[in-house]
C-alpha cells in the first residue's frame, strides 16, 4: 500500500510533496497528473513571473484579502505564512524580492525558478510522478483509499491528498461525488469589465493611480489603480470588486452598474469648491484648458465634455449646473457593465469544496480519516497579488505536516 497518493500535480501537489518528503524521505508518493504538464499555471503565472506571495506580514492584513475562506485560513496560516514562504524558498535558493505593490515575484522574473524549486527537490527513495494519469473516482474503505485511474488500474493508499484546482464548472470534482462532500457552485473570480458600447473608449490606455469603484445597490467598494481599456475597465480596483462580488455579478450575469470615484480623498462638496474658487480666482480661462485636480489631463477634459464645460465657455460662463454635474462626476461616473473579460495575469475559481468539510487545523476531511483537501479545489481564494499562491502553499503545508503524522 502506497502512504500517500497526491491527486494534482499543481502548486499545492508539488508543496505538499516536498514537504512530506522532507519530513519523512523513505514514504512512497505518487503525484498523479492528468495532463502531460505539471505545474502548468505556476509556468504562466504573474505573466510568466509568478506572484508567489505578497508582501503582508501582518496577519490580519493578510486575511482581509480572501473573500471566501478568510476565518477558516486564519487556522492555516497560523502554522504557514508569508515569512515562512519566503524562507521555504529561500531554503531552497531561490530570492524572492517584493514590488511597490507589494507583490513579490522570484529575483530571476522567471516562474521557471520556481517550478525548478519545486521540482527538483522532490527527492524520495519512492517517489513516483504519473503524467496523463486521470484520477475518475476515489473509494474509501477502512483504513486506506481505492484511487482509480481506469477500470483496470487502481492504486491502494493510506493517504491521499487532493490537489486537483479549481473547477470552473464543477464537472472537475466529478471523481469525488461518492464521498457526497458539500460542494460550493463555482463562479469566476478575478476579471476586468466590458462596457457595452463603451463611449470612453477613446481614453483607452489610461489610468488613474487612485480611484473608487461601487457596485451600485452594495456597499462593496475598493481602492485603487483604475485603467481604462479598449473593452471596458480594468486595474487592480476592478479586480479586487470583481473577487468580492463574484458571486453577486455571477447572479445579475454580469450586467450590473459600476460607478468610479475618480477623487476619493476629496467629498464632493471639497471638489465642488475647489472649482468654485477657481472659477473666481480665473474667470477668463477655459474650463477643459485648466485642470484642477491631480487626474489625468485627458480624464479631466472628458469630464468638462460630459458636463458641458468644454467648447467655447470660460469659467466665468459656467452655470452652477455645469459645476454641479462635473463634480457629480468626478465623484462617481457610473457605467453599465455587460460581461467580463478574464484577466490574463491571474484568475481563480470561487466555490469548491465546503470548508465546513475540512478541518483548519489538518486540512483533513472531518468525515474521511487520511483524506486531505490542498489548494484551489476548496472554498478558498484570494484577489490577485500572490494570494493565491500563498493559500496553495499554506494548505499544502498544514496537509503534508498532519499527513507525515500519520505516515
Ligand atoms: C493565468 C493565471 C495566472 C495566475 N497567476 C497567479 C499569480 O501570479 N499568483 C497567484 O497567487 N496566483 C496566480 N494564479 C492562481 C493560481 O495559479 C492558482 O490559484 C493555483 O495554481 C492553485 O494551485 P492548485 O495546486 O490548487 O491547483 P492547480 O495549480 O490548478 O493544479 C491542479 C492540478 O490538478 C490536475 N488535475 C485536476 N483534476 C485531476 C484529476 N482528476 N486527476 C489528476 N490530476 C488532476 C490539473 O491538471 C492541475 O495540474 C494564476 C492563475 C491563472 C489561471
Amino acid at each position: 500500500m502506497i502512504d500517500l497518493v497526491i491527486v494534482g500535480g499543481g502548486a499545492a501537489g508539488f508543496f505538499a510533496a516536498n514537504e512530506v518528503l522532507r519530513i519523512k524521505p523513505n514514504a512512497s508518493v505518487v503525484i498523479l497528473e492528468k495532463t502531460g504538464k505539471v505545474l502548468a499555471k505556476v509556468k504562466i503565472s504573474g505573466g510568466g513571473r509568478c506572484n508567489v506571495t505578497h508582501n503582508l506580514l501582518d496577519f490580519n492584513e493578510l486575511l482581509k484579502n480572501y473573500p471566501r475562506g478568510e476565518l477558516w485560513l486564519s487556522e492555516v496560516f497560523k502554522k504557514f505564512s508569508v515569512k515562512d514562504t519566503l524562507n521555504w524558498f529561500e531554503n531552497k535558493g531561490v530570492k524572492i524580492k517584493a514590488e511597490p505593490d507589494g507583490r513579490m515575484f522570484p529575483e530571476s522574473n522567471d516562474s521557471q525558478t520556481i517550478i525548478d524549486a519545486l521540482q527538483k527537490k522532490v527527492v524520495g527513495n519512492q517517489f513516483e510522478l504519473r503524467t496523463h494519469s486521470t484520477v475518475k473516482n476515489i473509494i474509501p474503505q477502512k483504513g486506506k483509499f481505492e484511487v482509480l485511474l481506469s477500470e483496470n488500474e487502481k492504486i491502494v493508499a493510506k493517504n491521499v491528498l487532493i490537489s486537483s484546482g479549481g473547477s470552473p464548472t464543477g464537472n472537475g470534482l466529478a471523481y469525488i461525488n461518492s464521498m457526497q462532500f458539500e460542494i460550493v457552485p463555482p463562479a469566476p473570480s478575478l476579471f476586468t469589465f466590458n462596457v457595452k458600447n463603451h463611449n470612453w473608449v477613446d481614453l483607452m490606455g489610461l489610468s488613474v493611480t487612485k480611484a473608487k469603484v461601487r457596485l451600485i445597490g452594495t456597499d462593496l467598494e475598493f481602492s485603487g489603480p483604475v485603467l481604462i481599456t479598449h473593452w471596458g475597465f480594468s486595474g487592480p480596483a476592478i479586480l479586487k470588486l470583481s473577487s468580492f462580488a463574484a458571486r453577486i455579478l455571477q447572479e445579475k450575469e454580469y450586467k450590473f452598474n459600476f460607478s468610479i470615484d475618480w477623487i476619493p480623498d476629496s467629498s464632493i462638496e471639497e471638489v465642488q469648491n475647489k472649482m468654485i474658487n477657481f472659477q473666481k480666482e480665473y474667470p477668463k480661462k477655459k474650463p477643459d484648458q485648466s485642470p484642477i485636480f491631480s487626474i489625468p489631463k485627458r480624464l479631466w477634459e472628458r469630464i468638462c465634455k460630459e458636463s458641458g464645460l468644454s467648447g467655447y465657455f470660460n469659467w466665468a460662463e459656467a452655470g452652477n449646473k455645469k459645476i454641479q454635474l462635473a463634480s457629480q462626476l468626478l465623484k462617481g461616473t457610473v457605467f453599465k457593465a455587460e460581461g467580463k473579460t478574464t484577466y490574463k495575469e491571474e484568475f481563480v475559481t470561487a466555490g469548491g469544496i465546503s470548508l465546513k468539510e475540512i478541518n483548519a487545523e489538518t486540512c483533513e476531511a472531518k468525515r474521511y480519516s487520511g483524506l486531505f483537501f490542498a489548494g484551489e479545489v476548496m472554498d478558498v481564494d484570494g484577489v490577485t497579488g500572490g494570494f493565491n499562491f500563498q493559500a496553495a502553499w499554506s494548505t499544502g503545508f498544514v496537509a503534508a505536516t498532519a499527513i507525515s503524522k500519520r505516515i
